[in-house]
């Protein structure tokens, strides 16, 4: 029996955008584990760019993207965390979700409620699950805790400052221009800096009276690691989650004494997402601050999934804020 098709944007070399393709290529047979389904909405991450340039790895040709929501059109016969009809989202390896319809493992699977649409669906499963762990398994976030989140309001920026602010921190988020610093502050953000005209360790000192912050979540990496360090109190937390500015370069962990007893962590969601006691209470509960009305999925841009380079692009350039979802 011939293969079914489904149209998809593959890679056959890691490189810059452009070697991002829009071609059909063949749905895997469904294995006994896997579910096959349909997307109405993919979502764009920032490791979507580590997968294509070849900081990560994937096998190759392969289809890239992490996250996506839809409806589940077929499952294997051992399938049990979903059936046929269900809609669904996730987040999470293996990577494929650049495609209109893909076959998957059911490990990442989730029931998407009734009140969140695809498009919220795809928008929130990757950074607001990371948002979801990163401040309360990496570092437990406490009322009144001088927080400093780089990027404040990019995907995980946004999600993070809404429910930091939930949590009653004080916020300190790093931005790349006054108008994101507008829509960081509209998410609740009360202070921010921006990083690439001004001295933040200077201005974070300034903002905590001279104290430092509880804790520093930085995805920016290379360019800011150790000047976060110089922003935390003695015994404070530093969550390095990310490379966008490439990655953090080796570390002696003497600095770690030499500054104040620090904590450091270096964390993934492919950890969470893996392990379904873990996924499910964290998908449960970001999902009950959305429809509480705590956090609100706001889709900044949208592009066709067939035009997923002008979107990398943007996202490389700093051009994009808060989430972003491609259309199949
Ligand atoms: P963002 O929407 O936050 O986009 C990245 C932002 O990083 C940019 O908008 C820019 O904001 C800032 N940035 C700083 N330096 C650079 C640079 N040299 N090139 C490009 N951007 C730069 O992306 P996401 O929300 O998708 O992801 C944010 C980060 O979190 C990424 O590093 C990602 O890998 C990481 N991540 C990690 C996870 C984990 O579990 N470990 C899970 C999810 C995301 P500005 O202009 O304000 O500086």
């Amino acid at each position: 029996m011939a293969a079914e098709k489904t149209k998809a944007i593959r890679i056959a070399r890691t490189g810059g955008p452009e070697v991002m393709e829009w071609v059909e290529v063949d749905l895997p047979a469904l294995g006994p584990k896997d579910v096959r389904v349909k997307h109405h909405a993919v979502g764009l991450n920032y490791i979507d760019v580590y997968f294509r340039t070849g900081l990560y790895q994937q096998p190759m040709p392969g289809v890239l993207g992490m996250e996506g929501a839809g409806v589940v059109e077929a499952v294997g016969e051992q399938v049990t965390y979903v059936k046929p009809g269900d809609r669904v989202a996730y987040a999470g390896k293996p990577p494929g979700a650049y495609a209109q319809v893909r076959v998957m493992p059911q490990d990442t699977l989730v029931k998407l409620p009734d009140a969140i649409s695809f498009e919220q669906g795809a928008a929130m499963m990757l950074q607001g699950l990371t948002v979801q762990y990163l401040l309360h398994d990496s570092y437990a976030v406490k009322p009144g805790d001088y927080v400093l989140f780089h990027a404040a309001a990019g995907g995980v920026g946004t999600f993070a400052c809404q429910w930091l602010k939930a949590m009653g921190a004080n916020i300190i988020g790093t931005v790349g221009s006054p108008e994101k610093a507008e829509l960081a502050k509209s998410y609740g953000c009360q202070h921010t800096i921006l990083y690439r005209q001004e001295d933040f360790v200077k201005r974070v000192q300034e903002i905590t009276d001279g104290k430092g912050c509880a804790v520093v979540y930085d995805s920016v990496g290379k360019d800011t690691f150790l000047k976060s360090l110089d922003c935390l109190r003695p015994r404070g937390t530093m969550v390095v989650y990310g490379n966008s500015s490439g990655p953090v370069d080796p570390v002696d962990v003497g600095l770690l004494a030499g500054k104040g007893s620090l904590r450091l962590t270096r964390p993934t969601l492919m950890t969470y997402v893996h392990d379904r006691s873990l996924l499910e209470p964290m998908a449960a509960d970001l999902f009950k601050q959305v429809i509480d009305g705590k956090i609100k999925v706001e889709i900044n841009q949208r592009y066709d999934l067939a035009n997923v380079v002008q979107a990398h692009q943007d996202l490389e350039a700093r051009r994009t804020t808060g989430s972003t979802i491609l259309l199949p």
